[in-house]
């Protein structure tokens, strides 16, 4: 069975004053309050450090937003999986569509950095997702399908792989897809993976994101093929987080 995972994924938010609300998170998710879920937060690089003890301690995930593909070398700015992984990271987003837009990532590139996850050891939280545009033309299938056999590569397991669809049109904007809409994308997704690597058709976690809420997770937790959430705004506070952790 496929255990239920909630991540949040705070973008670029976060000071270390903020930190107070992961550690919120810990504590709820220690006692009990994610029910059967994994609880993961993706940080801001600078937060991992300090966030790790008491993440570690309550069994709360941590992970990073992007990284490079590449252990190490001349690549300013940039991170690999091993530091990730080093500052106490277990996991790590790639393939955002705020990184597929903001710095032109294309499937060729989210699935070499997925590759260097994996080296790392850690879990990769691979996104895909249409654009408004892209579902208004009936195009909203073939574009993830296309997403998902040139992000994904052949050495994904369930264990080191989880992915996430993520409409686009439905981040940050208090829109969702219908929940017949969410069940069909899951579904085919499912499928595609199936046909790419038949081995990890049923174990691989598929996460739905784009305004997660409170109010709506229970509804979305019940979709078929629907194993989790990725949350961005909602994960900023322990109340809405737990809040949606809480229906699991
Ligand atoms: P929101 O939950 O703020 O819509 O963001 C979703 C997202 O992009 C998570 O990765």
């Amino acid at each position: 069975e496929r255990r239920p995972l909630v991540a949040g994924n705070w973008k670029m938010n976060g000071l270390r004053k903020d930190l107070v609300e992961a550690e919120k998170i810990c504590v709820a998710a220690a006692a009990g309050e994610a029910g059967e879920a994994e609880v993961v937060i993706c940080l801001p690089a600078t937060l991992l450090i300090s966030a790790a003890p008491a993440c570690h301690a309550a069994g709360v995930g941590l992970g990073g937003q992007h990284c490079h593909g590449e252990p190490k070398g001349p690549f300013t700015g940039d991170l690999s999986a091993e530091m990730l992984r080093d500052a106490g990271a277990s996991y790590v987003i790639l393939g955002h569509s705020e990184r597929r837009a903001g710095h032109n990532e294309g499937n060729a590139a989210v699935r070499e950095k997925t590759r260097g996850a994996f080296r790392a050891g850690l879990t990769a939280i691979v996104c895909v997702g249409e654009t408004r545009g892209q579902r208004e033309a009936g195009d909203a299938l073939p574009i993830v399908g296309s997403q998902l056999t040139g992000s994904i590569p052949g050495e994904a397991t369930p264990q080191n792989l989880v992915i996430a669809y993520e409409p686009v049109w439905a981040i940050g904007t208090g829109l969702t897809p219908t929940l017949r809409d969410i069940a069909e994308m899951h579904r085919f997704i499912r499928e595609r993976v199936g046909v790419d690597l038949p081995r990890i058709r049923d174990g691989i976690r598929i996460l739905y994101g784009g305004s997660v809420k409170p109010n709506n997770a229970a509804d979305l937790m019940r979709v078929p093929n629907v194993d989790g959430a990725l949350v961005g705004g909602a994960s900023l506070t322990a109340k809405d987080f737990m809040g949606i952790a809480g229906v699991y």
